[in-house]
């Protein structure tokens, strides 16, 4: 792709290309582990974000996880599903992006994360950024322009 056209590219919005809140499946604060493995498994999501009442990200959580988490020595502990809280367990780590980031800034945390969650300035979610959303717009991008 030519410079210019690139460019551009790299100077999109992210909001963009945004899937928003209300569409993203969550858990929350408080919520059991059993909870967060039925919403994984019932949406087929690999991970989801866990938020606060008032819309907070506090981190992820995914199926291998909560796997993790229950793994006794000898056994994997079933039971521990139900008393275990999601923030016991999940990866507080992760990288946050700014609503009013460009796509730029965002490339190289998509190498390694299959999606981004996304804050405004106040740090309320606003959603999230996919790493095929962002191809998807490259491959309609090169087809436009090429
Ligand atoms: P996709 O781009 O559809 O392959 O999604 C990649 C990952 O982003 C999924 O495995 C989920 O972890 C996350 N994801 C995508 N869409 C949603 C959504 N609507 N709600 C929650 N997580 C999502």
């Amino acid at each position: 792709m030519p410079s210019q056209q690139s460019g551009e590219f790299l100077q999109m919005s992210i909001k963009d290309l945004l899937i928003s809140a209300e569409r993203v499946a969550h858990v929350q604060i408080g919520n059991s582990l059993e909870h967060a493995l039925l919403v994984l498994t019932r949406s087929g999501y690999t991970a989801v974000p866990v938020l606060d009442p008032h819309f907070r990200l506090h981190g992820l959580i995914s199926t291998p996880i909560i796997m993790d988490s229950i793994l006794g020595i000898e056994r994997i502990e079933f039971e521990l599903l139900e008393r275990k809280r999601v923030e016991e367990a999940m990866n507080k780590s992760i990288p946050r992006i700014n609503i009013n980031a460009t796509l730029q800034s965002s490339l190289g945390h998509l190498v390694d994360h299959p999606f981004l969650c996304v804050e405004d300035d106040d740090g309320l979610f606003e959603g999230i950024l996919t790493r095929r959303a962002v191809l998807m717009q490259l491959e309609r991008f090169q087809l436009n322009k090429g």
